[in-house]
């Protein structure tokens, strides 16, 4: 299993590109956030061919914008079979189904819609409100051969995520969360609050401007980890 970031900004940080990740793990390609800028960046890198299967944290634009284009592509370039999606519930599937409804049509025809709980290893931690009122996120644990990988999605109160963790059995661990060097941003989690969870995890910052990034924040961030990036 290994994660490769295509991006690592905040909505506003297009510098450092929407937070996007590949995973390889368990025999798929596993694309985790399709925002507005990714699509470019797989493109740019040569790295659109190697998508077969989708997993999205929420619908915001930085998150999902380029979901459409990429299906599309799929379909009318690659000329290959349509990606899986996986859907952790099924309102999410119904969300973003009506999403991508009014941009592709008939949505089935280019992706395939798959209920999370149907492939082993990814378990869904359901953030709903903690990033943004109403609005409904998840965070993702993949699991593979001892292995842990936790990807936050965007959220605000990292604590049901860290209290699951901690009813898990103990594996190898790296956490990979959302972070912000402004205590008045309610819409994602301050660094100094993921300082109590970094006991015995290894665990990187992500979503930021990493040009902000404070000289007493011991997380590191996935921007100046050169072998975490695309
Ligand atoms: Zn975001
Ligand atoms: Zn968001």
């Amino acid at each position: 299993m290994y994660i490769k970031f295509l991006g690592t900004g905040g909505a506003f940080d297009t510098d450092y590109l929407n937070s996007a990740a590949l995973l390889e793990f368990r025999h798929i390609n596993l694309l985790i956030d399709c925002g507005f800028t990714v699509f470019p960046t797989l493109v740019k890198k040569s790295l659109i061919n190697k998508v077969d299967h989708i997993l999205l944290t929420h619908l915001h634009n930085d998150h999902c914008g380029s979901l459409a284009n990429l299906l599309l592509y799929k379909h009318v370039v690659e000329k290959v079979k349509p990606p899986v999606i996986f859907y952790p519930s099924e309102q999410f599937r119904q969300q973003l189904y009506e999403f991508l409804k009014i941009q592709v049509k008939d949505p089935d025809k280019y992706a395939e819609f798959v209920a999370l709980e149907h492939f082993d290893g990814i378990t869904a931690i359901d953030t709903y409100g903690q990033h943004s009122e109403g609005m409904q996120t998840y965070a993702y644990i993949f699991e593979e051969e001892g292995n842990r990988i936790v990807y936050s999605g965007d959220l605000a109160k990292p604590e049901t995520l860290f209290e699951k963790l901690e009813k898990m059995p103990s594996m190898d661990t790296c956490v990979f969360h959302d972070i912000t060097f402004n205590p008045a941003n309610t819409g994602h989690t301050y660094y100094k609050k993921l300082l109590p969870y970094l006991n015995g995890l290894d665990m990187f910052g992500y979503h930021c401007d990493p040009t902000q990034n404070p000289s007493d924040n011991p997380i590191r961030l996935v921007f100046y980890q050169k072998e975490l990036m695309a």
